[in-house]
Order: C-alpha cells, then structure tokens, then sequence
C-alpha cells in the first residue's frame, strides 16, 4: 500500500519562497512507488490551492504550484475543506500523513499544526506546543533559561511600547546589551528582518525594519563565536546528527547567504572537539526535550573561541533542500535524503499512534 501523503507548501510567511524550492526537492526525492503525492499550494495571500495527484516529475516551482486547475483560475477551497476531503475525523480513506512544508509564520508556527489536530491528521515534524513555542525566540529563550541553558543577553519589545517611547527602548538596548547587538523580528525565520547594529543610528534603523515583519522583536547581544548546528530527530528519544559549522562570507549569516549568493561554507562534520561535541549535543537534547520537540529540529549554537556553548536557537521546520544544513547534516551521518524523508513520515505516524 503506498502512503497517501499531502504535502503543504509555499504558505503566507516572508518565507514562501524557501517552503517553494524545499517542496520541489522533497517531491523529486519521494519514490512515487511508494507515495501517492498530494501537493498542496498555500499562496502569499494565505489561499489554499489543491492540484492533482501528481503522477510523474514536475520540473519547476512554478508547476508545482500551479499544477493542474489553474489554466482556467486556481481553485480556492477552504482551509479544513482541502484537507478533510477525502475524509475528516477517522481518516479512513484520506491522507495517510501531511508534510507541512513551511517556514516561519502561519505554518512553523502551530497554527496548521492545530488544525491538523483537529482534522485527526498525522503530521511530520513537532507539535502544536513545540511549533509556537519554537516560533517565538522570546518564549524559546525564557524556555532554554528555565532549562539552565547558556544563552547570549537579550531584551525584547513590542511595537506599541516602542512607539510610545522610542528613546526609553534605545537606552535599555545600550544600558543591557551595548553595541554590537542583532535586533530581529520575534517570529520568524531565515535571517529575514535581521540587523547586526554597531550604533544608536543603526539600532534604530534595525528597529524600523525588524517591525516590519513582527509586532514583537528580539534584541541580542553579539557574541564573537563559530556557529555550529545540529540535527535532532525522534520523538520521545531524540537522535543527534553530527554537528555541522557554518562559515559565512560575510558579515553574518543573513538571507542572501543563505538562499542567494550561495557563498557561505558548510562545514561537516565540524572540526570540533569531542568534548565539545558532546556538550552540544547534551544542550540539543535538553532543548528538544524543553520545548515538547517531536519529529526533527535543527538545533543553532554559538561556540567561542575557549570552547564554551551558547544556543542561539532551534528551528522546529529547519531549512530542508538537499542542500540545507539539516539533511546534510543527516547524510553525514549515514541517513541520506529520500531515507530521511521516510523517517520523519514514520515518526510522524507513530506520534500519531501513541496519542490515540
Ligand atoms: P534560521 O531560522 O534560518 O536559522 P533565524 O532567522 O531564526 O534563522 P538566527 O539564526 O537567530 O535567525 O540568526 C541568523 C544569523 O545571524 C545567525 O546564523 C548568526 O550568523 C547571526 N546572529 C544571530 N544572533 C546573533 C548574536 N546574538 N550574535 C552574533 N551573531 C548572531
Ligand atoms: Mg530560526
Ligand atoms: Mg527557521
Ligand atoms: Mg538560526
């Protein structure tokens, strides 16, 4: 029997690009010997798009998304109704699992995995809780420092407050943290809205920009560290990947390293020491097991020059081209990509199983 999986992708987040090339290189990898794929659109808008099973190999993003109804108009269904088609509730005869393919806001976040609770719906990847609690680097820092997790100093601010008094939210910026400090939007991902801020000038440049994606923001203090990854997958027994080191070419780590100018080095595994190894890893499974993880995670860490760790984050739907850090971090570790797929499928089913 092959399995019925929906795959969810694009979604109304700064990060629909990304979720697009990510869902064209899972449906290339997936063996259509043993999957029936369901692609599901999700438009910048927010729109859900259903397209035909898919048959054969699709060649472009732009196919993929438009795959089938729209030579006459896209056919806009609702939310639930796309997805409880083919049966709500039992599930009998319906999507045997969903792959919510999608970064950031409106997808990483809980909210489709809510729904697909409701829907009674295996997923891939984590949780209501785990997803939002993720999401929001706020709640995920106070989390990790509840955890006894080393963390960098942080402050954050809505944009209610902050236009209330810009200058009393400036000063607490340079009375905690100083210069040089990273401002980002609260809730999102890919180094989207993120500043590195040397000055008053340039904090408030940050502070315009970072509020464009988010009513809450996050202000760190910069840390002079390698950054190092690594990979988490399992439910309730978390399994790390070797750890994977990101070399970027310029300043930091910023969208267009990431996704455009394709300049910045992965190093895997990571030239770091056993010791250090460990500590990561230890601190990787404290955080997946903090925040309820299930399924995967990509955990971030700074590492400084005297070898001492910090967690900057984990991404609960990490990068997941064949060449993101996740599943490179997985082939090195002998799980290559279409294998990882059908792992995370299964972890998805068997969380399912164990709440029923
Ligand atoms: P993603 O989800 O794609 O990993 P993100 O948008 O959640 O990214 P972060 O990982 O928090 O953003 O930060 C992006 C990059 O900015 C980091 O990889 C690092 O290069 C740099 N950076 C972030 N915070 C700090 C900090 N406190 N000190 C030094 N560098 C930082
Ligand atoms: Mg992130
Ligand atoms: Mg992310
Ligand atoms: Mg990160």
């Amino acid at each position: 029997m092959k399995t019925k999986l929906g795959l969810l992708y694009g979604g109304k987040s700064a990060e629909h690009h990304v979720s697009m090339q990510t869902a064209m290189a899972v449906i290339k990898a997936l063996d259509l010997k043993e999957f029936d794929i369901h692609p599901i659109y999700i438009t910048e808008e927010g729109a859900w798009i259903k397209g035909p099973q898919l048959t054969g190999p699709v060649e472009s993003v732009t196919e993929l998304a438009y795959s089938g109804e729209t030579s006459i108009a896209p056919i806009v269904l609702s939310q639930a109704s796309v997805l409880a088609e083919d049966g709500t509730g039992s599930n009998d005869g319906g999507f045997d699992v969903i792959f919510p393919l999608l970064h950031g806001p409106n997808g990483e976040d809980g909210t489709v995995q809510g729904m697909l609770e409701l829907l009674n719906l295996p997923y891939v990847g984590n949780g209501v809780l785990a997803s939002s609690a993720g999401m929001d680097k706020v709640i995920m820092k106070n989390i990790f420092a509840q955890s006894g997790l080393s963390q960098v100093k942080y402050t954050w601010f809505i944009r209610s407050d902050w236009e209330k008094s810009r200058e009393a939210a400036y000063q607490k910026v340079e009375d905690e943290l100083g210069y040089p400090c990273f401002v980002k939007p609260a809730n999102l991902g890919s180094s989207v809205g993120i500043s590195k801020c040397a000055s008053k000038a340039e904090l408030e440049r940050a502070f315009e920009e970072a509020f464009q994606f988010d009513r809450k923001i996050i202000v760190e203090e910069g840390i002079v560290a390698r950054e190092v990854e690594i990979g988490i997958l399992g439910n309730d027994e978390a399994e790390c990947s070797v750890a994977g080191e990101i070399i970027p070419k310029e300043d930091f780590y910023d969208y267009k390293a990431k996704y455009e100018d394709g300049n910045t080095a992965l190093v895997i595994p990571a030239e770091i020491s056993d010791q250090e190894y460990n500590l990561l890893t230890e601190m990787a499974a404290t955080a997946f097991k903090a925040l309820d993880c299930s399924g995967l995670v990509r955990a971030d860490f700074f590492l400084t020059k005297d070898g001492k760790p910090y967690i900057n984050e984990v991404n609960t739907m990490p990068g997941f081209t064949p060449f993101s850090m996740f599943p490179l971090l997985w082939k090195h570790t002998g799980v290559e990509y279409p294998k990882l797929i059908e792992r995370l499928v299964k972890l998805a089913k068997e969380r399912h199983e164990e709440k029923q």
